[in-house]
């Protein structure tokens, strides 16, 4: 199933349209890579979903953990988000990405901490133990914020639904 709109953003999906998957992807409105903006429209999707589910509304922000492992920039992220949620009735919904480094594990030591972010160790310093590596592989929508479609109702609290 295709979630992108042609017409709207002068994208085309690589699935549906695979001559177009190599070249410009990015033309047009915006230049987002097709990776993020495909994760974007997914994240999006989840959310109305949910929003759905609890009775309806709009779309005020979406927390997303975000994990080292998962091939995802969260800037460019953001940024396909907001071409996402651009001109439709979810326009101006926050995107919050809650970044979550992977961790490595020393038998002998239990976690290790002296790594540089992308870099890994193979040994433990302290023991010289293979090391093992653990999470930052999410991308998971975490909560979902949403105005309740209640017209007239001017005081109707923010629902949260997790
Ligand atoms: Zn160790």
């Amino acid at each position: 199933m295709c979630f992108l709109r042609p017409a709207t953003w002068d994208l085309r999906c690589p699935t549906c349209d695979p001559a177009s998957a190599s070249a410009d992807a990015g033309v047009g409105r915006y230049t987002v890579p097709v990776h993020e903006m495909g994760i974007a429209i997914e994240v999006y999707r989840t959310c109305r979903e949910a929003v759905e589910a609890n009775g309806g509304g709009r779309l005020q922000q979406a927390r997303l953990a975000v994990g080292e492992l998962s091939a995802v920039e969260p800037e460019l992220l953001v940024y396909a988000w907001e071409a996402v949620i651009a001109g439709g009735p979810d326009a101006g919904a926050e995107l919050e990405v809650e970044w979550r480094p992977a961790i490595q594990h020393c038998a002998g030591c239990g976690e290790v901490h002296e790594r540089a972010e992308g870099s890994w160790l193979r040994l433990c310093p302290d023991c010289g133990l293979p090391l093992q590596v653990t999470g930052g592989d999410e991308l998971d929508v975490l909560q979902v914020s949403f105005e309740a479609d209640e017209s007239g109702d001017v005081g109707t609290p923010e629902r949260t639904a997790s």
